[in-house]
């Protein structure tokens, strides 16, 4: 007797090969049988004319806070994320002094490098721990729909370590680096994924500072990562500038070889210019191969973005004169001030105060590559649907026309700038990253930058654009796709027990009506803690998502099973991760 059998649906199993219609069987929370399988099951799932793929394995998140109070890790479950790994950047809550000033300090760099409202950070998180074993051993008594991974973030251990010091980024000395590289064995000891670290000017504080660790050297991120290759277990995780990109990437590969450890780093690019050092980049990694390194290039499926509205984070008038005294009011009143046409005049009418900063400069001022996301939003527009030619076509100014979209669904509609890498108006250079061997689909940043982005949703639209509806250019195929967000990012974080549906994984599993998928327009709503703001961006199609076989959302609706665990890692070489048992199944089974 199974626990269940998802029947006749058509599987895409996550390991690339060609789609088949067949049934799945699973049993304690895991797949038995998969293909032509018969027998008797407490529960079955009619999937007929239904894609049935592997749970979808988010590597980038920024769940450290949320993880702690929101068992479905939202927006997470809703676009079909049944893991999802957090400590990314270098950011996170562990280890942490247990001290109220240490405690704010870890929260405003989360708030400052990662967008997430410091007050819901602050009423949501319970601090039941100071070392990163305490912290795990926290996530691991919340019950939760989803699984989740954590990874030593070296923010949080240096400032632990060095405190002011290590804030104000002094050098290390050798005792601060063998205690760092102390606390981060303890960590990967009780099942942390990997170590992160961030490297980029672009990830600054409130007070204008970069992380702590950005400008580490490489005693100190050589003398860290040696720990992985004593431990011989977890991953190395970094982001950068890559100002210097072959210095990094010689340390980064003397790293990966040395400590036969895998190191992933985010790769971007910002602009054309920029293009022939992604592709240098990318061949570096398969040289390196060949000298026995792993190094891994996370890539975005959508250029680096921000969404922009009157309720999130950012709006093109938000450095304007006149739009100052509305900023720090109420949405609702906001709102009607806006409407006011005295003073939307007066905001359109306002030169745009330029500040010699390239990105702040696209915001207020770059109308030829900002779009209006609505309905169906279309996250490859063409040059003609920016707001400067749709203004130019309506015979108003660009200011008037982004004002005046921004005031359409009661206010709430939001604007799309691609920040970076969106010179030639199309996600051609996109794909090309995805699609190279050696690189992995990451960098949704699923939790965080809550009042610009909702990124989260990059597995619903990479099966509904990618897949199925990109007219532009190349798609990807629905095999391939899955593959990408299944099997390649389950093995990219060192977890073999999930990713496919083969006998034996894990049964996290989606159950998709891909004609139905898609993804909702985004908009602000506020259901942190402490009211806290977010973009929020649902999803349509996903019939079932299960994790470790029962059923946590159906129809978009969360059903109350809540079998998520925390993810212990396990020694590189074993071929799967602890089970974990269900217990009432089981006493069903008797
Ligand atoms: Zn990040």
């Amino acid at each position: 007797m199974y626990d269940l059998l998802i029947c006749d649906g058509k599987i895409v199993d996550g390991s690339g090969q060609p789609a088949f219609v067949g049934n799945i069987a699973v049993l304690d929370g895991r797949i038995v049988a998969v293909g032509d399988v018969q027998g008797e099951a407490r529960k079955v799932i009619d999937a007929r004319g239904l894609v049935v793929a592997p749970g979808w394995v988010d590597t980038h998140s920024h769940m450290d806070g949320q993880a702690t109070w929101d068992p479905y890790c939202s927006p997470a479950s809703n676009h079909g994320i049944t893991t999802l790994v957090m400590g990314n950047c270098g950011v996170g809550f562990a280890p942490c002094k247990p001290d109220d000033a240490e405690r704010q300090r870890m929260i405003e760099v989360m708030e400052d490098v990662e967008d997430i409202p410091g007050a819901a950070l602050a009423e949501g998180i319970t601090w039941e721990w100071e070392t990163f074993p305490e912290y795990l051993d926290a996530l691991d008594r919340m019950p939760r729909a989803i699984d989740i991974g954590a990874q030593v973030p070296h923010c949080a251990v240096r400032t632990y370590v060095m405190g002011e010091r290590g804030v104000r980024n002094e050098p290390a000395t050798a005792d601060d680096v063998a205690r760092m590289a102390s606390i981060v064995r303890e960590g990967l000891a009780a099942g942390a994924v990997g170590f992160t670290t961030s490297r980029t000017q672009l990830h600054t504080t409130r007070n204008g500072e970069v992380m702590p660790g950005t400008y580490a050297d490489a005693d100190e991120l050589l003398g860290i990562g040696r720990v992985i290759g004593e431990t011989g277990q977890g991953i190395y995780g970094l982001v950068s500038d890559f100002s210097n990109w072959e210095e990094e990437m010689a340390w980064m590969k003397r790293l990966s070889i040395e400590n036969d450890c895998q190191v992933n780093f985010v790769l971007f690019y910002r602009s054309e210019a920029d293009w022939p050092r992604v592709q240098q980049q990318l061949q570096y990694v398969k040289d390196a191969r060949a000298e026995g390194a792993r190094l891994i290039p996370h890539v975005g499926a959508r250029p680096v973005n921000i969404l922009m509205g009157w309720e999130g984070t950012v709006n093109p008038f938000m450095f304007h004169q006149n739009y100052a005294p509305l900023a720090g009011l109420a949405p609702e009143e906001r709102l009607a001030r806006l409407r006011d046409p005295a003073v939307r005049r007066a905001i359109v009418d306002e030169t745009p105060p330029h500040m010699g900063h390239d990105i702040m400069d696209k915001i207020v001022d770059g109308f030829d590559n900002i779009y209006v996301l609505a309905e169906n939003p279309d996250y490859e527009p063409a040059g003609e649907d920016s707001i400067q030619h749709l203004a130019e076509r309506a015979g108003v100014t660009p200011a008037e026309y982004a004002y005046d979209a921004l005031l359409e669904n009661d206010g709430k509609r939001m604007l799309y700038c691609p920040l970076f890498g969106y010179d030639l108006r199309s996600l051609d250079r996109q794909l090309e990253m995805l699609a190279d061997e050696s690189s992995v689909i990451s960098l949704a940043d699923t939790g965080a930058h809550c009042g610009v982005l909702s990124d989260a949703s990059i597995p619903t639209w990479l099966l509904s654009y990618l897949v199925r509806d990109r007219q532009r250019g190349a798609r990807f195929s629905l095999e391939q796709a899955v593959r990408m967000h299944t099997l390649e990012t389950a093995r990219c974080m060192g977890l073999t027990d999930r990713g496919t549906l083969e006998a034996g994984m894990k049964a996290d599993i989606n159950i998709i009506d891909l004609d139905q998928l898609a993804i909702a327009s985004p908009q602000v709503i506020y259901d942190l803690p402490a009211g806290g703001r977010r973009v929020y961006q649902g999803a349509t199609g996903y019939r079932y998502t299960l994790v470790s076989g029962e059923v946590i959302m159906q129809d978009g609706a969360p059903t109350g099973a809540l079998p998520g665990r925390l993810v212990r890692a396990c020694k590189q070489g074993d071929s799967h991760l602890p089970n974990t048992p269900q217990p009432h199944s089981k006493e069903e089974a008797a």
